[in-house]
C-alpha cells in the first residue's frame, strides 16, 4: 500500500495571481526540510502539496514530523493513496485505517470530491467508507457530531486518498515570501520568539547579536548561537552577525549620566543593526521588546530608541505577555536554553534608575557627550558571522 503524505496551503490559496510565486517557495522550503529524511517526489497539485517516498529508505515518519514545521501549511496528513475505485477505497479503509483508530470509542466518515467525474457523491462515498471501517472495527460506534477522529477520503485527480492523521501545519506564509528581515538575537526567551514569529509570516531571517567580552563570556555567545540553531529548525538556516559593543558601553559609562546608559546602549545597537540590514537587503528589523516589560519598554523608551533607525522595527512579542512568550517558546523548543544563566550585554552596567519616561533631547545631549561615531565603526568593521548550519549546540 502506497503511503504520502498530504500537505495543505493556508492562507496562500488567497495570493490571487501571486498565488504560483508563494507555491513555488512552499515547494522549495518543504524540499530542503525533507533533504535529511531520504529520497521523496515532493509535487503541486490542487492546493496540496504531495509527498511520496521514492524508496525503502525514504523515512516517512520523519518526513511528517519536519512537514509539520514548514510554515505555509494548514495540515499534514499520512494517507493512503490508492486507485479511484470504490472496492480499492473499501479494501484500503479496511487495512490502512484501524492503527490509526486504536484507542478511539467514535468516529465519522467524510468526503471531498474534487474531481466531480467521479460517479459516487460525497455523502455516498463517506457511507461506504464508514461501512467498510465498521466492519474491520466493530464495536466503534458513529459519532457525526463528535468524533474522536475523521476519516477522510478524497478523490483527488489522479488517485484517492484516505486518511486519519490530519494534524496541524505550521501556519503562516512560506519563509522567503515576505523578503528578508534582521532579529536582534539576544540569549533571553523574547527574541527567539521573534525571530519564529516573523519566519512564519514568510521573512527570511538573517541574526545580528551583540557581545561585550570581557564582560559576556564564550558560554553567553554559544547559548545565543544555539538559539539561532534552534529557530533555525522552523525559519532555514540563516547568518548569526556578531558585533563586539565593549568599547560602546565603557564609552557610554564614562561619559554619559548613568539613568541613561541602557537607552544609549539601544539606540547604538540599532544605528549598527541598520547600517548592517542595508549592507544585508533586509528591508526591516526585529526585536523581542513586549511593551511595558523592562524600562526600555516603556512606549516613550521605544519611541526613543525607534526615532534611529531608517527601516521598520518588526516586535510581534509586542502585545504578547510574558505567559504567552513562554508557551511559545516551549513548543518551538527554545524556551530550556533561554533559561541557562549566562549574562547579556544589556545586563551589564545596567542603571539603577533606568528613565522610564525619557524626553528625547536630555537622550540626544547625552549621546552627543558619548561622541559614539568612530566606535560604531570600529564595532561594525569588526564583525564576523557564523552560520546556523555550522553551529554545535551547548
Ligand atoms: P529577550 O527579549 O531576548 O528575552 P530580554 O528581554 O532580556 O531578552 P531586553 O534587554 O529586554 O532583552 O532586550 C530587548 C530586545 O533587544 C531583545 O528582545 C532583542 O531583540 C534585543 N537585544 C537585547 N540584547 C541583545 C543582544 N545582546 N544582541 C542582540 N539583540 C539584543
Ligand atoms: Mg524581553
Amino acid at each position: 500500500m502506497k503511503e504520502v503524505l498530504l500537505c495543505k496551503y493556508g492562507e496562500i490559496v488567497l495570493k490571487g495571481l501571486n498565488r504560483s510565486r508563494f507555491e513555488s517557495i512552499l515547494a522549495k522550503r518543504l524540499t530542503q526540510k525533507l533533504a535529511a529524511c531520504g529520497n521523496f517526489r515532493v509535487e503541486r497539485g490542487q492546493s496540496t502539496i504531495f509527498v511520496e517516498p521514492l524508496d525503502k529508505f525514504a523515512d516517512i515518519d520523519r518526513a511528517f514530523e519536519e512537514a509539520k514545521k514548514v510554515f505555509g501549511f494548514v495540515s499534514i496528513a499520512r494517507a493512503c493513496e490508492v486507485q479511484k475505485d470504490m472496492d480499492a477505497i473499501c479494501a484500503a479503509a479496511k487495512a490502512y485505517i484501524p492503527p490509526y483508530l486504536a484507542g478511539a470509542s467514535t468516529f465519522k466518515a467524510d468526503a471531498r470530491r474534487s474531481d466531480k467525474r467521479f460517479p459516487l457523491s460525497s455523502p455516498q462515498i463517506a457511507a461506504q467508507v464508514g461501512g467498510s471501517v465498521l466492519e474491520a472495527m466493530p464495536h466503534l460506534k458513529v459519532d457525526l457530531k463528535t468524533p474522536q477522529i475523521t476519516v477522510m477520503t478524497e478523490i483527488r485527480e489522479h488517485a484517492a486518498y484516505l486518511h486519519a492523521s490530519a494534524e496541524k501545519g505550521a501556519g503562516g506564509l512560506p519563509v522567503g515570501s515576505s523578503g528578508r528581515c534582521l532579529l536582534l538575537l539576544s540569549g533571553g526567551i523574547d527574541s527567539p520568539v521573534a525571530g519564529y514569529l516573523c519566519a512564519r509570516r514568510g521573512a527570511q531571517i538573517e541574526a545580528l547579536h551583540f557581545e561585550s567580552i570581557p564582560y559576556t563570556s564564550e558560554r553567553a555567545k554559544q547559548k545565543v548561537l544555539t538559539l539561532a540553531k534552534e529557530v533555525s529548525d522552523y525559519a532555514g538556516d540563516f547568518p548569526v552577525h556578531i558585533i563586539s559593543l565593549t568599547r560602546i558601553q565603557e564609552q557610554i559609562r564614562r561619559n554619559c549620566n548613568e539613568d541613561y546608559f541602557t537607552l544609549l546602549l539601544r539606540r547604538s545597537m540599532m544605528r549598527l543593526a541598520d547600517r548592517l540590514a542595508e549592507q544585508r537587503g533586509c528591508f526591516s528589523l526585529s526585536t523581542g521588546e513586549s511593551l511595558g516589560q523592562v524600562a526600555s519598554q516603556t512606549m516613550q523608551a521605544l519611541a526613543v530608541t525607534d526615532a534611529v533607525p531608517t527601516r521598520p522595527v518588526l516586535r510581534p512579542c509586542i502585545c504578547m505577555d510574558k505567559e504567552e512568550i513562554v508557551v511559545l517558546a516551549r513548543k518551538i523548543g527554545t524556551f530550556e536554553t533561554s533559561i541557562l544563566p549566562y549574562e547579556d550585554c544589556c545586563t551589564v552596567f545596567t542603571p539603577r534608575h533606568p528613565k522610564t519616561s525619557p524626553q528625547p533631547e536630555k537622550v540626544l545631549a547625552e549621546e552627543r557627550k558619548a561622541d559614539l561615531s568612530a566606535l560604531e565603526d570600529e564595532a561594525f568593521a569588526g564583525l564576523y558571522t557564523v552560520c546556523t548550519d555550522e553551529i554545535d549546540p551547548i
